[in-house]
């Protein structure tokens, strides 16, 4: 299954001037919810990373991701993988597990993000797992967004934050340019970058 052509199709592919998550600004953004909106859809990607999780040996018994953008991935792979799922939200700016969520002593854990760029998220995610007492087995995203190596993948390095001891699992790559935000040739065409999540929609 061609993953780009489902995130072109939903919609999911946004263009423009954004402010990413990591600080960089792009032309273009991956709005992984317009991907997931149609259920069948979401189902048909966590099925194909949950294939390549189980093809590496990898087990786990919760998918952990983080939110708000993790959430129906996180969902839809532990659905595919028969196993729970969790999410971490932050709360005054630091990721916590709340609404009665736990991780056991020991406990395999998965997280898993719609898009990876660097990681930071995802990273604190893991964090907030493992104080917990759970072992954090590999790390899935929907989408590469191009800064970390994925499984099988062969683009990413330095400015990926995820630990290099352990799988990262993803689809495929999205490898669009970015830029410091003082290098920015788009700043200077567009002005002030837009941060989609928080945008209304039109
Ligand atoms: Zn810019």
């Amino acid at each position: 299954m061609d993953v780009e052509a489902i995130y072109k199709n939903a919609d999911a592919i946004l263009t423009g001037h954004f402010l990413l998550s990591s600080g960089a600004h792009s032309g273009y953004y991956l709005q992984s919810a317009k991907a997931l909106e149609d259920p069948k859809t979401a189902e048909k990607l966590a099925t194909m990373l949950a294939e390549q999780i189980r093809a590496a040996d990898i087990e786990a018994r919760v998918v952990c991701a983080p939110a708000l953008g993790g959430i129906l991935a996180g969902y839809e792979l532990a659905r595919a993988l028969g196993v729970r799922s969790i999410f971490t939200e932050r709360v005054e700016g630091k990721m916590t597990l709340r609404r009665g969520f736990g991780v056991k002593q020991g406990e395999k854990v998965i997280v898993c993000e719609d898009v990876i760029t660097t990681g930071g998220s995802a990273l604190e995610c893991a964090k907030t797992a493992e104080a917990l007492g759970g072992e954090i087995v590999a790390f899935a995203a929907l989408a590469n967004r191009g800064f970390c190596r994925r499984v099988g993948g062969a683009i990413g390095g330095e400015v990926c934050k995820l630990p290099r001891n352990k799988p990262f699992f993803a689809l495929t790559d999205f490898d669009f340019p970015v830029y410091p935000p003082d290098q920015c040739p788009l700043c200077a065409k567009y002005g002030k970058p837009v941060k989609p999540g928080s945008r209304p929609s039109a």
